[in-house]
């Protein structure tokens, strides 16, 4: 589960980003948060993953106090939260295989496992044919799909992903709501920000929409709301 309990971030300039936010997100939910551009629906997430920390508030992953989190802990939580971004974030220079694989590598998983792991994942994503291929020989989509399967890798109990559909054409963005929609029907939370207001008002789900640093609406099968 998540909670973040009277969350507020005010960044070094002075801009106040989340203002005073109290939220609970239970296993296995999936989560829009939807609301114009400077919202803070970027702040929100990141705090999630620890990419910032709250000025104020508690943050709770699984039992994890983010808010007090030592930094060393923080590849720990990273374990347990998959985080997916809009511009895909693969290392150039590995193959789909290894970006997959790395996240294993660096906590020392068993080679055998690593190998049946990424196996498995690819075959999640429908990309196993191009497990040798460089990010650059991929599309867009395949490229998404490549950080999809390297979000859930871990086994997490949360992916998060911020705009993960921002920069591919309307065929492609359903074919990665799919994959989401199938990693959360096996029982994965997925919290993630768009301004697909297609897809919010399609595959409906619970959502939050973040206004000037506040929750403005909180519904459980919820429309995006806002002129796109
Ligand atoms: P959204 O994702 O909804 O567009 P953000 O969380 O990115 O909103 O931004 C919320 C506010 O915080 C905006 O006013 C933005 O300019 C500001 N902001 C975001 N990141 C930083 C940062 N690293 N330093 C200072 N201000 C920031
Ligand atoms: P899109 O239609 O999304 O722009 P591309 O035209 O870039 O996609 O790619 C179409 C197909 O060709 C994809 O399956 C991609 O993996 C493959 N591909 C693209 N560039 C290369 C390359 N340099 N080497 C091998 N395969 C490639």
């Amino acid at each position: 589960m998540i909670e973040l309990k009277d969350v507020y971030k005010t960044y070094p300039n002075g801009v106040l980003a989340v203002d005073g936010i109290n939220v609970k997100i239970r296993q296995g939910e999936f989560v829009y948060v939807v609301g114009p551009s400077g919202a803070g629906k970027s702040t929100f997430i990141k705090m999630m993953y620890r990419e910032e920390k709250p000025s104020k508030g508690a943050i709770l992953i699984n039992g994890m106090d983010l808010s007090h989190m030592k930094d060393k802990k923080v590849p720990l939580l990273r374990r347990n939260i998959g985080v997916v971004f809009q511009d895909y974030k693969l290392l150039p220079t590995l193959s789909v295989y290894e970006n997959i694989a790395f996240a294993l590598e660096v906590i020392e998983e068993n080679p055998k496992t690593i190998k049946k792991r990424v196996m498995e994942v690819l075959d999640l994503v429908k990309l196993k044919h191009k497990a040798r291929f460089l990010p650059t020989e991929l599309s867009g989509g395949e490229q998404q799909r490549v950080s999809i399967a390297r979000s859930i890798v871990n086994k997490p109990q949360v992916v998060i992903a911020d705009e993960p559909t921002g920069n591919l054409d309307p065929e492609t963005t359903w074919e990665i709501m799919d994959i989401f929609k199938e990693i959360n029907d096996r029982g994965t939370t997925i919290v993630m920000a768009t301004h697909n207001k297609d897809i919010v008002n399609t595959i409906k789900r619970r959502v939050i929409a973040i206004e000037a640093g506040k929750i403005v609406r909180d519904q459980a099968r919820g429309v995006y709301g806002y002129e796109s």
